[in-house]
């Protein structure tokens, strides 16, 4: 299995220190490659963060035309090679989670790479690295048993095909309703 991310979204409090450590990461340019969405805005103050989901069977990789998105060996899925990219966002489109970007300028796409000149040496990334709450941890197997008594999720149903992702999320336990969830007649406490 090798390492995973694993997000805790119950954890975030919307402090977006991992969006500015992505930013700072090597060879990102300044450019983010995380995303963090606020869920239910004006009901919630509820925010979670998003980088690639790293899908065992990527379509980014499979729909880019000049085959600029590899796959490592432990299975994280690489932000477009330079030389090769072309722009054309076809891996934005086939994205089912909408997760790569595409410089318009540089006409090159970018994304998560799981800071692979890190996490190859076995460094964290860098939004694990810096997140002060522990929403995103880079975890093994054996850790990610030890650590979460949470129902974790780790396969995706989009309208019948079974997405697999390297990228695990433990789920907030919506029973308790404290992660703010909007059930149609007012924001449980
Ligand atoms: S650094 Fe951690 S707590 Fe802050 S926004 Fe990102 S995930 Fe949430
Ligand atoms: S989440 Fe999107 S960008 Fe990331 S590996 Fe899967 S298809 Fe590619």
């Amino acid at each position: 299995m090798g390492k995973v991310l694993y997000i805790d979204y119950e954890r975030c409090i919307g402090c977006r220190a991992c969006i500015v450590g992505c930013e700072e990461c090597s060879g990102h340019d300044h450019m983010s490659r995380m995303f963090v969405d606020e869920l239910n805005p004006g009901e919630t103050v509820a925010t979670s963060p998003t980088p690639c989901m790293h899908c065992v069977t990527p379509a980014c990789a499979e729909s880019c035309p000049v085959q600029a998105i590899s796959i490592t060996a432990d299975g994280f899925v690489l932000s477009a090679s330079m030389e090769k990219c072309i722009g054309c966002k076809n891996c934005t489109y086939a994205c089912p989670f909408g997760i790569p970007r595409v410089d318009d300028v540089k006409k090159m796409m970018y994304k998560c790479d799981m800071c692979y000149d890190r996490t190859s040496k076995g460094t964290p990334p860098m939004c694990a690295s810096v997140c002060p709450t522990d929403t995103i941890q880079f975890l093994d197997e054996q850790e990610l048993k030890n650590h979460s008594p949470k129902e974790v999720q780790y396969q995706w149903d989009f309208g019948g095909t079974t997405i697999e992702t390297k990228t695990v999320i433990g789920l907030p336990d919506t029973r308790s309703n404290n992660f703010g969830y909007y059930d149609g007649e007012g924001v449980q406490s």
